[in-house]
């Protein structure tokens, strides 16, 4: 789903309207349309990425430069009360639109938005298990790969 069928290819190319916030060589920042909170915005690479999982480290970094900037601003401008990032990676995760996005999103006082769970939660006590955390973090350690 490159160019004209993803939506966010079509705003990378102008296009498709966006209501657009800061554009560099890689990177988009603009809003998103149907806002969660008052300015709620996106910030995309502007090749096109499904997940995360295509991306040379470098192609995210540039994001991430993208996103602190954005941030800064949001809070320089709304003052919210916090401010979530979040990124999905395929359905399972919330994913719904196939092109590399990371949400700038303002948190207000009882917004209540679904973003958090509770840290101290128990829940999978199997999963909180010394060994079983050592034994995944060797599982994880052995893919990191230094592009
Ligand atoms: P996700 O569910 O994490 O994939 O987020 C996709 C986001 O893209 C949602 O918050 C949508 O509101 C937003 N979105 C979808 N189409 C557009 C568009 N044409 N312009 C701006 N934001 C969009
Ligand atoms: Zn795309």
């Amino acid at each position: 789903m490159i160019g004209p069928d993803c939506i966010f290819c079509r705003i990378v190319a102008n296009a498709a309207e966006c209501h657009e916030l800061y554009r560099d060589e890689t990177t988009l920042a603009f809003m998103d349309i149907h806002p969660a909170n008052e300015g709620h915005c996106l910030v995309i690479p502007r090749a096109h990425f499904q997940t995360v999982f295509e991306m040379p480290s470098e192609a995210f970094a540039a994001v991430g430069a993208t996103v602190a900037k954005i941030a800064q601003a949001v809070n320089a401008a709304l003052s919210p009360g916090g401010l979530s990032l979040v990124q999905a990676n395929g359905a399972l995760a919330g994913q719904t639109v196939p092109h590399v996005h990371v949400h700038v999103l303002p948190r207000r006082e009882g917004d209540n938005l679904a973003l958090n769970w509770d840290r101290l939660r128990a829940a999978d006590p199997a999963h909180a298990d010394p060994e079983r955390l050592a034994a995944v973090a060797a599982t994880i350690r052995a893919k990191i790969v230094l592009f």
